[in-house]
């Protein structure tokens, strides 16, 4: 039986990685009361990006490259019995489409955010950068962004407050931990 695999969607800056990082913690302090998965792993894109660079790139290509590759971790750890929380952009739909066929465990949650909102946040300065260096590249502008079709949540991180945002959150978890999709 294949664990979970929490996949947190969005632009850049929309609190992926806030939402993923919270969520871990939740998972983990959790333990395996009532779910049975008692190890959770976190797979950042950054995370992956610290073995791929700098083989990979922001490129539309190497940006689908690095999808699959957080996808075939996510399953192979998920069929191990590991439970796993992915933080990426993922705004391709036929990519989703992919891991939801492919990967038992698989729940989308989408944390939607206004790119001009996720442009004044900008925590990284990654909107700052790659509009100054003219290498475009930048998800929501140059690359498009499909929203997705049928998320398993969504949380409107410009609307909702951080504190609401990580209590729907992990509501979420404590009703679909056990058996994720
Ligand atoms: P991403 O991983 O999507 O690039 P981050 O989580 O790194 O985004 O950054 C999101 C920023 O937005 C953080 O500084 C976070 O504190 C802020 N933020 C404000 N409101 C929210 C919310 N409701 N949910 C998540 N993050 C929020």
């Amino acid at each position: 039986v294949s664990a979970p695999v929490f996949w947190f969607l969005g632009l850049s800056a929309s609190g992926k990685s806030t939402l993923a990082r919270a969520a871990i913690d939740h998972l983990r302090a959790r333990g395996g009361a009532g779910t049975g998965v008692s190890r959770w792993e976190l797979l950042d894109g950054d995370t992956v990006r610290e073995f791929l660079t700098p083989d990979i790139g922001y490129g539309f290509a190497d940006r689908r490259r690095a999808v699959r590759v957080m996808g075939l971790l996510a399953h192979t750890l998920a069929r191990q019995g590991i439970g796993v929380v992915v933080a990426n952009i993922a705004g391709f739909q036929d990519l989703r489409a992919f891991m939801r066929a492919n990967i038992p465990g698989y729940v989308e949650i989408y944390c939607s955010c206004p790119l001009s909102v996720c442009m004044d946040r900008d925590p990284k300065g990654l909107y700052k950068r790659h509009l100054a260096d003219g290498l475009g590249d930048v998800v929501g502008l140059d690359i498009p962004f499909q929203e997705p079709e049928t998320p398993d949540l969504v949380v409107d991180t410009a609307t909702v407050s951080l504190e609401t945002s990580l209590l729907v959150v992990r509501t979420f978890l404590d009703e679909r931990g056990a058996r994720g999709r």
